[in-house]
């Protein structure tokens, strides 16, 4: 059943701010203006959590200056010093880990199976593992350094982890940051930059402004900030591109996704049908490298789908709360009308619409896990990014057919390829455009493994090496700037 315990817990540190808050700038809270902040719902129930600021440009303007301010002593600290900040940070996640991910649970609807064991622990392994490249930094990467004051900004889909793809690496390089949560998620921000009061990081490192697109674009504009790092849309990141272009800032974008789950006919069918599960029912399918176009081989495909089928009739959805629930809620209720306008276009374009028998709840913003057939490659469904719980299936014949229909939309975030010849598996690899490739398995992350784009999907890694060298200034001054388009 539900969580009472956390749940009280979140609700008594809700009340403890009078369900109010303001940004984070220079070590303490700004004072919240009733008439200049946006609310935050619960998407299970629609209830009302919380009333958050809304950044405005002074507000963007002050957070930078306090960044700036704490830039030369950040710098200063010798790789040990800024190494032991992040395992105080990485601590300090684990130690509040139950209260971060049943808050994470309430304001995205997310079931609490998964912030419990995949967001929060990695969000804490994120902090530790860039504490180990803090104290390399200067033998690992000599004459490098940090950009300076970073801008951040990020979607509601991970929003914890997503912070934590963002400020690790950023602080571990020496670089301060002001980062802007996405207004439907905003709540595990604000309690991490309480976290970073707790444990005393130096005022102006970290700061957090809250507010929607506007907030965004006054931080992607502002003239001292020395690089920018998106996560969101394809839409706002070619808008930040543009914003960008000439002034010298770094930018990294991590986009959108509609990424190829290939099935060939000797893959094991159970092992497949339990991957498309993690593939595109995980998180309600609002995952930027879902394996959301499930690809398969003529020859068993009535079988996979008609298997499928039948797991989907046994999903369960409700309360994130519910410790036994595999789906949870839609973040907004915006994004579940977006979700249905897309599938109504996929039934009006000719696809077959299956759903389980089973009903969502009454209340809240829920979407039953849905899988289209007979679906053309040109369709509507099979080229844009649905972001929720909707996968798309279409057959092809040959491996060659199989590498066309894969790389025939204009992403390139990720994909995945199921077979038990490992040597067709290691041979269609390499010819996915994708940032990653997982070979039987999906949704595989690690903070010591570099993710990110190709094509329109973004350019720039995080995590590993490379994602921190995103936060270090290239040194080699005659090399190209890095392309998007491969
Ligand atoms: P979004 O682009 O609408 O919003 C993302 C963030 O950008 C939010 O914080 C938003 O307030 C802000 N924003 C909006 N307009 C802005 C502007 N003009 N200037 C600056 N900031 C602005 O995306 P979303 O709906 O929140 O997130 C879903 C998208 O994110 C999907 O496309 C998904 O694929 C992508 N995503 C990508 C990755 C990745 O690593 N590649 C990870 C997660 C999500």
């Amino acid at each position: 059943g539900p969580a009472p315990e956390g749940d009280a817990i979140v609700r008594a540190w809700l009340a403890g701010h009078s369900n109010r808050f303001g940004h984070y700038i220079g070590g303490a809270f700004t004072h919240p203006v009733a008439d200049q902040s946006f609310e935050v719902h619960d998407p299970s129930t629609g209830a009302l959590l919380a009333h958050v600021a809304q950044g405005s440009a002074q507000d963007v303007d002050a957070a930078v200056a306090a960044a700036r301010a704490a830039l030369p002593a950040w710098q200063a600290l010798d790789d040990h010093a800024r190494a032991r900040w992040m395992y105080a940070i990485a601590r300090g996640i684990q130690k509040h880990a139950r209260h971060f991910a049943v808050l994470e649970s309430i304001d995205n609807g997310k079931p609490i199976r998964e912030t419990r064991d995949i967001d929060i622990p990695l969000v804490a392994r994120h902090f530790s593992y860039h504490a180990g490249w803090a104290q390399l930094l200067s033998a690992e990467f000599p004459g490098q350094h940090a950009y300076g004051v970073v801008g951040q900004v990020i979607p509601w889909n991970f929003p914890l982890l997503m912070l934590a793809w963002k400020v690790a690496p950023a602080l571990a390089a020496g670089n301060t940051v002001v980062l802007k949560p996405a207004e439907f998620t905003p709540l595990t921000a604000l309690r991490f930059a309480e976290l970073m009061q707790e444990i005393g990081l130096p005022p102006g490192v970290f700061n957090l402004v809250t507010g929607d697109g506007r907030t965004g674009a006054a931080i992607v504009d502002h003239p001292d900030v020395d690089k920018i790092a998106f996560t969101g849309s394809t839409e706002v990141g070619r808008a930040i591109r543009v914003a960008t272009a000439g002034s010298g800032k770094g930018l990294s974008l991590e986009l959108g996704g509609k990424s190829p789950f290939v099935v060939f006919e000797d893959a094991d069918l159970d092992s497949v049908v339990e991957g498309v599960v993690d593939a595109i029912w995980f998180n309600q399918g609002q995952v930027c490298c879902a394996g959301s176009r499930l690809l398969v081989q003529e020859g068993v495909a009535d079988q996979l789908i008609a298997k499928l089928r039948d797991r989907m009739e046994r999903l369960r959805i409700g309360s994130p709360l519910d410790k036994t629930v595999d789906m949870g809620a839609i973040v907004a209720p915006v994004q579940l009308a977006r979700i249905k306008q897309l599938c109504a276009q996929g039934v009006e374009e000719g696809a077959t619409c299956w759903q389980p028998s089973w009903a969502t709840p009454a209340e809240g913003s829920f979407h039953p896990p849905t899988l289209f057939t007979n679906v053309a490659p040109s369709a509507t469904i099979a080229q844009v990014e649905i972001f929720g719980p909707v996968l798309v299936s279409m057959t092809f014949r040959t491996p060659e057919e199989a590498v066309a229909l894969a790389n025939n939309t204009p992403f390139g975030l990720a994909a995945s390829v199921w077979s038990e010849n490992i040597n067709l598996a290691l041979d269609i690899a390499p010819k996915l455009k994708s940032g990653v490739v997982w070979i039987n398995s999906t949704n595989l992350f690690d903070a010591g493994a570099g993710f990110g784009g190709y094509r329109e999907s973004g350019f720039g890694r995080e995590g590993g090496r490379e994602g921190l060298g995103e936060y270090l200034k290239p040194v080699r001054s005659h090399e190209p700037a890095p392309s998007p388009v491969d």
